[in-house]
């Protein structure tokens, strides 16, 4: 399981790009969803007033935790209001195979024009952790498009990201034998019982595609 910490750019005093929605709002938002759903340690900055201040603040919270990757939460902005898409990037200083993946996932999950992953190493907060880190730039705040994805999307894109810096355990050998008996025994049961379809009773099913059968129904991701 992947340790990690996140935060958002900027604070409520130092709010960062602001347009059709308000970076900050929107960043903390994004950071608390992911957070709850991969158990990520969060960095908040309620103390600073000053940009550089916060990047102090936040790199030195990061790197007083224990975790695999570090990642910052923004929201990106250009000149003037336009009613065109503009999309996702995510910005990285050494992780370009990491931020190509999230941002990815963000426009698979939502629509967003994929940006990609972008090398800005001189931006502080990529220099300064420990740890490998990307800054994610979810939408422009000033493109109507962008933003009404981002509304419509906002649980997906925070599933896209959490589910790619925390791709989903392998089963242990242990793990796997356990659950390769209790398939065996399940079946020899329903056979027995009659209580499967004549397809599994006449084995047109190998044993090794009901498995795969059993463990997508197992991981497919449930309503909360
Ligand atoms: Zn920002």
């Amino acid at each position: 399981m992947k340790q990690i910490t996140i935060s958002a750019g900027h604070t409520r005093v130092s709010r960062g790009a602001v347009g059709l929605i308000d970076e900050w709002e929107e960043a903390c938002r994004v950071r608390d969803e992911v957070a709850r759903l991969t158990g990520a340690k969060v960095v908040v900055d309620n103390v600073t007033t000053t940009a550089n201040a916060n990047l102090t603040y936040l790199v030195r919270g990061h790197n007083a935790t224990l975790r695999d990757v570090d990642v910052s939460i923004h929201f990106n902005a250009s000149n003037g209001t336009t009613p065109q898409p503009i999309g996702v990037e995510v910005l990285y200083y050494s992780e370009a195979a990491l931020a190509g993946r999230i941002s990815a996932a963000i426009a698979e999950a939502s629509g967003l024009r994929n940006r990609g992953a972008k090398d800005r190493k001189p931006l502080y907060f990529l220099r300064h952790t420990q740890r490998p880190a990307v800054l994610i730039e979810v939408c422009f705040v000033n493109s109507h498009e962008d933003v009404r994805l981002y509304r419509k999307h906002f649980a997906a894109i925070c599933q896209a990201i959490a589910h790619t810096l925390q791709p989903k355990p392998a089963l242990t050998t242990k793990a796997t034998r356990l659950y390769h008996t209790h398939c065996q025994q399940l079946i020899e049961a329903g056979i027995a019982s009659g209580a499967f379809l004549p397809v599994w009773r006449n084995r047109t099913i190998s044993y090794s595609q009901f498995c795969e059968l059993a463990v997508l129904a197992y991981f497919q991701p449930r309503e909360r």
